[in-house]
């Protein structure tokens, strides 16, 4: 008999959830972090969609876990010479190390083995499947067996990486299918604030989201409440396109002297890409950042790590209970996450490509035009498919006429984006050997290659 039913590799917002409702279920399940507490060194604020917690059937963050909301948010030029108001959302500002703290002890209360400062080396591999992990031991390494492993340790994938071609589950990423992103919240000298808020680029108790600060895909936001005496800032670029979020992040501050201390805030890289093409292999399930669950097209992951963790435990439970733990057992979550985000993800994720293969000037001129508005970014957080009704039509279209030389290019990556959706959308509901290559193969022409044109 193997160690344990599960072991659950990485501590964040996947991995918690998932050995919580396996472990509430009755399974046997071990939870291995490599930080010395679930959260350390990854505090920052996450936007998540309101309702994600009651879908995903997780505890919902408390008070305490949430950060302050402000009262109007507006996309900005990259120039500053307009701003766009966003619709209202119901959007909740969570401080991430809180709630993944809270979410590892909702684990450990429902039985799960919690262990920290276990850094996870690779996977075991025994024959076509996977048998546990090796993992770092004051003795050097030692090896842990389980019937299912999970890799949720993020962007790194430390045992999906580590599988053979074959398996599907091993992609890695190009810096182009990467974000790196610094979120902190500083206190202020709120006289200064008050007096330097016009030469800041900043507004009182409103958000602004200023966009192609370095390349199409990079943002500045920043959200100041001189009352409470706090800013707080995001930046997110490209690898390779210009100075790092660190570097931007700096040179942010340096321009704005009122800003201070560090009250909170991390950073690290996101993957941005369509998500894997399958997130089982035998004994092996991929979760959250991991699998490349993100929207691609900004970056947020937390709502898809929970909504995965959900998925996957049922099938990891229906899996123990039958005493089997290879792909087809694990199959439905593979086509129960395609079906409910990943088709939209990969929608994004062409989107997110033909938005790359454009300027900054063009990204400028939507916004100004109202082909990029309030509506989009709206759809883009949830994240759906964005509808036009007539009355949304109409200034749309005018707004297109306005950008005619790059309609084109929108026009097709959007054919494109519906098509690859559609194709998720008829992920094979039931595994059978061959199918899921013959499901890759049929993929429309553009889904895949890097640059939609
Ligand atoms: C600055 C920033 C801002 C963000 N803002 C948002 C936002 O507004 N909204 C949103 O939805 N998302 C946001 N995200 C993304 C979001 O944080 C992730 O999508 C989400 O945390 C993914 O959860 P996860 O459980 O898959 O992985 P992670 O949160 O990455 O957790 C992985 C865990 O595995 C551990 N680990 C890694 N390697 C190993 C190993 N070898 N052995 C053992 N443990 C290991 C890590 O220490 C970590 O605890 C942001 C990310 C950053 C960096």
């Amino acid at each position: 008999m193997r160690d344990w039913d599960l072991v659950v590799c990485g501590a964040g917002p996947a991995g918690c959830a998932l050995a919580a409702k396996v472990a509430s279920g009755g399974g046997r399940v071990l939870l291995l972090e490599r930080a010395s507490a679930p959260g350390q060194g990854r505090d920052w604020v996450v936007d998540v969609a309101g309702g994600t917690f009651e879908a995903a059937g997780v505890p919902a963050p408390e008070a305490a876990d949430l950060f302050e909301e402000p009262d109007a948010t507006y996309l900005v030029t990259t120039a500053r010479d307009l701003m766009v108001e966003l619709l209202p959302s119901p959007i909740l500002p969570v401080r991430n190390a809180l709630y993944v703290r809270r979410l590892a002890q909702w684990a450990v209360e429902s039985g799960a083995v919690l262990e920290t400062e276990r850094s996870v080396l690779g996977p075991l591999i025994e024959g076509d499947s996977i048998a546990g992990v090796r993992m770092s031991a004051l003795s050097g390494e030692m090896v842990v067996t389980a019937s299912i492993t999970a890799d949720c340790t993020g962007i790194g994938g430390a045992i999906r990486r580590q599988t053979p071609p074959g398996w599907r589950v091993c992609d890695g990423l190009t810096p182009s299918q990467i974000v790196l992103a610094r979120r902190e919240t500083r206190l202020i000298d709120r006289d200064s604030a008050r007096e330097n808020i016009r030469e800041g680029h900043m507004m009182d108790r409103a958000r602004l989201d200023r966009i192609g600060t370095q390349g199409p895909y990079s943002i500045e936001t920043c959200f100041l409440d001189i009352e409470r005496g706090f800013a707080d800032i995001l930046i997110g670029v490209k690898p390779g396109s210009g100075p790092d979020a660190e570097e931007r992040f700096a040179a942010f501050l340096a321009e704005r002297p009122f800003i201070g201390e560090k009250v909170f805030g991390d950073g690290g890289p996101i993957p941005i890409r369509r998500p894997l093409d399958t997130f089982v292999a035998d004994g092996l399930v991929v979760l959250g950042d991991s699998a490349c669950q993100v929207i691609p097209a900004h970056g947020s992951g937390t709502a898809s790590a929970l909504l995965a963790a959900d998925l996957c435990a049922e099938s990891v439970l229906r899996a123990l209970e039958t005493g089997r733990s290879d792909r087809a057992a694990l199959w439905g979550y593979n086509q129960g996450f395609m079906l409910a985000r990943g088709a939209v993800l990969a929608y994004y994720d062409v989107i997110r490509r033909h938005a790359d293969t454009q300027d900054v000037a063009d990204l400028n001129a939507m916004l100004r035009t109202g082909v990029l508005g309030p509506g989009e970014v709206f759809s883009g957080l949830f994240p759906e498919v964005p509808r036009l009704g007539f009355k949304q039509l109409v200034p749309k279209l005018r707004g297109m006429m306005k950008v005619i030389g790059a309609m084109p290019g929108i026009v097709r990556a959007g054919r494109l984006a519906g098509r690859t959706m559609d194709h998720y959308i008829d992920y094979p509901p039931l595994y059978r050997p061959g199918r899921l290559e013959e499901w890759i193969e049929a993929m429309p022409r553009g889904a895949r290659e890097d640059s939609v044109g």
